[in-house]
């Protein structure tokens, strides 16, 4: 594995069909009968996100007139408030940009700029390992169970982490696990040992609004934790994979005062503002989830969860139970010998593109060919359908 440069891509490696990274397989997917690879939002609109498309033509008429300030300061208060993280708001320093990897790309350009090496968590979502990597950003992993347990995070970071950061995804894509499990302490745990030996802490909270509806995990002030321990940070938000947009989006990157100044002429450098069209509009979606307590959001993923979870059973993928329910769900492949690339590619002649688990396990791809993860955000009948499928396909490797 080659940690501080991109993987190899050779035309050859091409020519034989092998996709190079999650998104390839995801375009792959956009031809499928049923897509489940990609964790962007294909569900229709709810009753009352109806009436906001409904409005479009008003609401940009409204952005044509108004400052770009009064957008972002109205979408920016809308979303902390949601999200419950008054620190956040009152602090005022967010940056906005069209998407999460944007953001994620600033923080590579001031990791690269600093000569700071990176420890990511695995598996995670492979877009941000391929980002920070094609950035020349060296980057080794630390594995997920290091925050298993919150007696021993603060000593199991101590043991594996040798870089100048640490790079976390909370909730994370594509396990769901989230250092929530823990309540406060997990993040206290990591906030005192960055803040303790010196690290940056950047966490990827871009599967957070899933916490908000979740009754076993609880979102407290992140912002007010981070601000008060003095440690330096980085942490991204978004809101791409919540609403049913069409990819409209708009990401948000808060960082400490230490290095704040150095982040926003990096941020500068790449852009000076986000569609006020969509900030106006996106600011009606996450309104109106305030107004109805996400059910928009979590009913379908319950009713997709529900029915993979009933539709599988007693088949070879075993539902992995997750901390918080993302908008992807995690199966272990229980046969000796398929892997996730064989049984992928073979369900793809069914119709059906879920994706390998190898990508996700960026440092060691071998680990993750005993899983599959499936895209809940569609909608329910077209999932349904899906599982059906799915399922009588399953059946071909009964024991
Ligand atoms: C999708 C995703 C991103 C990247 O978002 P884009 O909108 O594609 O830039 C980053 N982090 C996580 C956890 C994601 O799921």
């Amino acid at each position: 594995m080659n940690h501080s440069g991109t993987r190899t891509s050779s035309p050859e490696s091409l020519a034989d069909g092998a996709l190079v990274d999650l998104t390839q397989h995801e375009i792959q997917a956009l031809r499928t009968e049923f897509n489940l690879a990609d964790a962007h939002t294909h569900q229709r609109q709810s009753a009352s996100q109806r009436q906001i498309v409904e409005r479009l033509p008003q609401l940009w008429y409204e952005a044509e007139e108004g400052l770009q300030e009064t957008y972002e300061q109205r979408f920016v208060d809308a979303f902390f408030r949601l999200h419950r993280q008054p620190t956040a708001l009152a602090r005022k320093k967010t940056m906005l940009s069209y998407a999460a990897s944007i953001s994620t790309m600033v923080v590579g350009m001031y990791l690269k700029r600093r000569r700071m090496a990176v420890s990511l968590i695995e598996p995670c979502f492979d877009n941000l390992y391929d980002v920070l990597a094609n950035m020349g950003v060296p980057l080794h992993p630390v594995d997920e169970s290091a925050f298993a347990d919150p007696d021993r995070i603060y000593s199991e970071l101590k043991r594996r982490v040798r870089t100048d950061a640490l790079f976390l995804v909370d909730p994370n894509n594509p396990t769901g696990f989230s250092l929530l499990k823990h309540g406060r302490k997990g993040f206290e745990e990591v906030v005192r040992f960055c803040k303790d030996h010196g690290k940056l802490l950047v966490i990827d909270f871009c599967f957070a609004s899933f916490t908000l509806f979740d009754p076993d995990v609880a979102r407290f002030d992140m912002y007010e934790l981070l601000e008060n321990s003095g440690v330096s940070y980085m942490a991204i938000e978004d809101t791409g994979k919540t609403w049913p947009v069409q990819d409209a989006k708009c990401a948000m990157l808060t960082v400490s005062d230490d290095i704040h100044e150095a982040v926003y002429n990096l941020h500068t450098s790449v852009l000076l503002n986000v569609s006020p069209f969509v900030l106006n509009m996106l600011a009606e979606y996450i309104e109106d989830s305030i107004e109805d307590d996400l059910s928009s959001v979590r009913d379908v993923l319950t009713r997709n969860r529900e029915t993979a979870r009933k539709a599988l059973d007693g088949s070879i993928l075993e539902y992995q139970e997750p901390v918080v329910n993302v908008s992807v769900a995690w199966f272990r492949i229980d046969h000796p010998e398929l892997t996730a690339t064989e049984l992928q590619r073979e369900l793809t002649a069914d119709g059906l593109y879920l994706l390998p688990g190898r990508y996700f396990y960026w440092s060691e791809p071998g680990k993750g060919e005993s899983y599959l993860r499936i895209a809940l955000a569609r909608d329910p009948q077209m999932f349904s359908a899906a599982m059906t499928r799915l399922a009588a396909a399953l059946d071909r490797h009964a024991r």
